[in-house]
């Protein structure tokens, strides 16, 4: 028994989510294309039509805190970290279920901006709110929602599909979402106006759903995963579901010229940012070199700017990030859920 006398934090998030596999059924149904493992579980439904299920839950105090975030913000982003995953996948995003969890002193007014942000993004998006759940709260905030999507089964896209000689592709700039973080938890050291973006693309980001499908129907993609904990861990899943390593071109990674300002006037490495700060929801995804062309120009009309190439997939295990001076292995630094705190 793995979890005798050990606790959540022992295991880790890895560890938690393999005890839960452990424990279900090893044989799932034939209608259950894909269950744990990738951005969104996939089904099959009578038509001959998958359904991409996803949910994400935001606790205060873990992920969000009145100091940093506003609850129309708040409403927002935690709609959109779920279209992101079916974006991830993709598929078309449609009906979601909000289960919150509130103190009963909580102000009427924080769910009127919630559901402000939420809706805001929801008519964006084409998603339709059909159910779901409220409860009492002894004491955090709790918001969980699932978001189911819709795809033909050829165009769904797992995290499984990478191939030695593929590349590896981000939309970017990476970074950004952290940065507006780090500016939001140290605003007593002044937060300027000039760095509005940063702390935009932490609070609000745009899922890019539109991309997300576009690149899937096109069959140009062979992997893809959106990068909700950081480069460094996300491409890890990717390389890990594949059976296969990446070699990430440092120089390479997209970096924001407002990220770059801030990291040198605080003395912080870009990259730190870059690679380990997650939230970004952008799109990494692995294609034919063939294809190079093509995805710059869909990325470039999609996304606004094109997609770039951060790098390709390799036979050997493990993930190096390549500098002028040499390569290093590239270990996941992006958020552990129930890792122990750093001595
Ligand atoms: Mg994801």
């Amino acid at each position: 028994m793995i979890s005798k006398n050990k606790t959540l934090s022992d295991l880790g998030e890895t560890g938690i989510i393999r005890l839960i596999q452990g424990k279900s059924p090893h044989e799932l149904p034939s209608y259950v294309k894909k269950g744990i493992d990738d951005d969104c579980a996939v089904l099959e439904t009578a038509s001959n039509r998958v359904l991409l299920v996803t949910t994400d839950t935001l606790i205060e105090g873990i992920h969000f805190t009145g100091r940093t975030i506003s609850a129309e913000a708040l409403g927002w982003k935690a709609l959109a970290v779920n279209i992101s995953d079916i974006a991830a996948m993709g598929g078309a995003q449609q009906t979601a279920f909000l289960s919150i969890a509130l103190r009963p002193d909580s102000q009427a007014s924080f769910l009127e901006s919630f559901m402000a942000g939420f809706n805001a993004l929801a008519g964006k998006t084409g998603v339709v709110l059909a159910g779901g759940d409220t409860v009492e709260s002894p004491s955090f905030a709790a918001i969980t929602i699932t978001l189911l999507g819709d795809c033909l089964p050829e165009h769904v896209v797992y995290r499984s599909g990478a191939r030695a000689g593929d590349d590896v592709w981000v939309t970017g700039p990476l970074g950004n979402a952290a940065a507006g973080l780090f500016l939001l938890q140290n605003k007593e050291a002044g937060a300027p106006s000039e760095y509005d973006a940063l702390v935009r693309a932490h609070q609000k980001p745009m899922p890019l759903f539109k991309l997300g499908r576009a690149l899937a129907e096109g069959g140009l993609v062979h992997a893809m995963i959106d990068i909700s904990d950081g480069i460094s861990k996300d491409l890890g899943h990717v390389c890990e579901q594949s059976g296969v390593g990446a070699v990430l071109e440092a120089a390479s990674i997209p970096l924001s010229s407002d990220l770059s300002r801030l990291a040198a006037e605080m003395g912080k490495n870009p990259l730190d940012w870059a690679l380990h700060g997650g939230e970004d929801y952008a799109l990494l995804f692995t294609a034919s070199p063939a294809d190079k062309a093509k995805i710059e120009s869909l990325t470039a009309k999609l996304s606004g700017s094109p997609a770039t190439r951060v790098g390709a997939i390799v036979r050997e295990d493990g993930i190096s990030l390549v500098y002028h001076e040499g390569k290093v292995p590239l270990e996941p630094c992006g958020y552990l859920h129930f890792s122990k705190p750093r001595e």
